[in-house]
């Protein structure tokens, strides 16, 4: 028979959060399976308790208290079918590291998600924000999501049309108390190419001595590339991208771009992108440090955390960010790491 999943009460949540926030959670269970999940939901009903699921904390602003019950998987399976001779589907548990899996496929020499390597977090909450970078995104590979239902308790398999995935979005992020997912589904490809376009892999690739016609190759090239540019969060606390970039209708563009000749866009499907990092930086707050946060020196996109500070100064700096770029360029920002909501 299953164990039941372990509930602990009053649990330090400091080192689950790569910003180091100080956060105790009222209690913190850890669930293997789908049908744990289902229990710990069930039970959480049953004696009236809030619950919130937390991966490894690296896009959240954890607050220094949650009433609640945080729900962590720990199911770390990676499970591959016999597969074809094209392509090969996975199955990987909601606990799996997701940088684990980047190298698990690469090291098969399959394609799909080498450019999301050196992402931190887990392979359970990568459907939440379609974790994207350097040209990939978890929707190019996910079949399908399966979650537990909160509101039922039911599993459910929801096929990628049903995400509703988008940029940095998901329906996931958009009905944060409604769904628990166990586990995702990916077809990764055996004969892929390489995704270059992005500014610095080649380069990266030729200072390394690599061609980039294995996965592994982009695999080793994007984490060089992502060292250099990102904080590390063991050294200095942070939570990745503070900010999503913006897209505006391209009337919207031509009037920024009259005014600031020099801001950065690009053209995508739903309009013009902008960079987030360059109107903060031109607002002056890049390397700016109030208390125990600030803006990281190296990359104005990044807030971090000095020590000392909690979850509320972090985001009283965030506001005050977000209105300055408002002033000046009549953007509003939208904060990408999520602020827990239970229910
Ligand atoms: C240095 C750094 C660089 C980063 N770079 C990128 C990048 O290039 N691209 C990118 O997209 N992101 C990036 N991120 C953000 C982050 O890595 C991703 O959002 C990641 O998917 C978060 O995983 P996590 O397990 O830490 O989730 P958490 O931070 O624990 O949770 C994030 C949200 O997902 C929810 N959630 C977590 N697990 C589940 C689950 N099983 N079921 C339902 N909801 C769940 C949580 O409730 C929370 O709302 C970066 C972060 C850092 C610190």
């Amino acid at each position: 028979m299953m164990d039941a999943p372990r509930w602990c009460e009053e649990f330090d949540l400091v080192e689950g959060n790569t910003l180091r926030l100080p956060s105790r959670a009222r209690w913190l269970v850890h669930a293997a399976t789908a049908q744990q999940v289902v229990a710990v939901v069930d039970e959480s009903r049953a004696r009236n308790l809030e619950l919130w699921v937390l991966g490894e904390g690296s896009n959240v602003v954890l607050p220094p208290r949650l009433e609640t019950v945080v729900l962590h998987s720990i199911d770390e399976r990676i499970e591959a079918d016999a597969g074809r001779h094209d392509c090969v589907d996975v199955r990987v548990g909601a606990g799996v590291h997701w940088d684990r899996l980047v190298h698990w496929a690469a090291e098969r020499g399959l394609w799909g998600i080498e450019n999301l390597a050196y992402i931190p977090g887990s392979a359970g909450a990568a459907p939440v924000q379609n974790i994207g970078a350097y040209g990939q995104e978890l929707a190019g590979t996910c079949l399908r999501v399966e979650a537990v239902e909160r509101s039922s308790g039911r599993i459910q398999t929801l096929e990628r049309d049903e995400c509703g995935f988008g940029y940095r979005d998901s329906r996931f992020r958009r009905e944060p108390t409604g769904w628990v997912i166990t586990a995702l589904e990916l077809r990764l490809s055996r004969a892929g190419c390489p995704v270059l376009d992005y500014p610095g892999i080649a380069a990266t690739l030729a200072e390394l001595n690599l061609v980039g016609d294995v996965p592994m190759d982009m695999v080793r090239a994007i984490t060089m590339l992502r060292r250099r540019k990102l904080p590390d969060p063991q050294s200095l606390p942070n939570a990745g991208s503070f900010f999503k970039n913006p897209v505006v209708s391209e009337a919207e563009f031509r009037r920024l771009h009259a005014d600031h000749p020099e801001l950065p866009g690009t053209v995508v499907p739903e309009g013009v992108k902008l960079s987030a990092a360059w109107m903060i930086d031109r607002c002056g707050w890049r390397g700016l440090r109030r208390g125990g946060v600030g803006v990281a020196p190296s990359h104005a996109l990044v807030l971090v955390h000095y020590g000392g500070a909690d979850g509320s100064e972090l985001l009283a700096l965030a506001d005050d960010i977000r209105t300055s770029v408002r002033q000046r360029f009549g953007v509003e920002l939208e904060q990408e790491p999520l602020v827990p909501q239970s229910r």
